[in-house]
């Protein structure tokens, strides 16, 4: 069975990085590195954090249609590698991809049969203390952050789940919980339920 896209998104410093990393600890996904623009911070490595990318290099991705989608998120742009997510899709894999709101809804676009969730700070106040301790921000841009994450909570109807990021713990238990569910969605195991003409159904779904 294909394995399913998952888009966790949101305004920045709902918290979507701290739950990528803990999903990816407590199960088996691949996550999708991106490409970006933006200068490395403090303790980020090429390749694992990012693809640390000049602007020109950044184009000439776009020119081959190397991106399954790409934004411009506070002036630097950040991309999604295509090809690569689209194989480890093809091969049971389930995807993570970990982008902003514009570069969401352009994968519902082009794949709508993704599962899109949309994570939320418990509260703005909140929110704002999470943008200010992580330290890495300009004034200004902390400010733009944080102006851009009151507009952006209004994108959460374009999307299929809302997780409140209160504890970490309780925001991956229900994302995990959404994975499964999705995974059981009649809409995607029909066609496998209906070919088990030998009645093994559990491998057909589960292996
Ligand atoms: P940061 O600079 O804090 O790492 O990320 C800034 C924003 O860019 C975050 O909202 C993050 O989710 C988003 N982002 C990271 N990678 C991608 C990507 O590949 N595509 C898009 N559209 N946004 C991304």
């Amino acid at each position: 069975m294909k394995g399913l896209l998952i888009v966790i998104s949101g305004p920045s410093g709902a918290g979507k990085g701290t739950i990528c990393k803990a999903l990816m600890n407590e199960s088996d996904f691949w996550i999708s590195v991106s490409a970006t623009t933006r200068n490395p911070r403090q303790g980020e490595i090429d390749g694992v954090n990012y693809h640390f990318l000049t602007k020109e290099e950044f184009k000439k991705k776009i020119d081959i249609d190397d991106f399954l989608e790409y934004a411009e998120v506070y002036g630097n742009y950040y991309g999604t590698p295509k090809s690569r997510a689209l194989q480890a899709i093809e091969s049971g894999k389930d995807v993570i991809l970990e982008i902003d709101i514009q570069g969401a809804l352009k994968v519902k676009e082009s794949y709508p049969e993704g599962v899109f969730i949309f994570i939320l700070p418990p509260s703005m106040e909140e929110l704002k203390n999470r943008i200010i301790n992580r330290g890495s921000e300009t004034p200004e841009s902390l400010m733009t952050r944080f102006k851009s994450a009151y507009k952006e909570i209004n994108y959460v109807s374009k999307y299929n789940y809302a997780v409140v990021n209160d504890k970490v713990e309780d925001a991956v238990k229900k994302i995990q919980s959404i994975i499964v569910a999705e995974r059981c969605r009649v809409d995607r195991v029909k066609d496998k339920i209906l070919d088990s003409k030998e009645g093994i159904i559990h491998e057909q779904l589960y292996d």
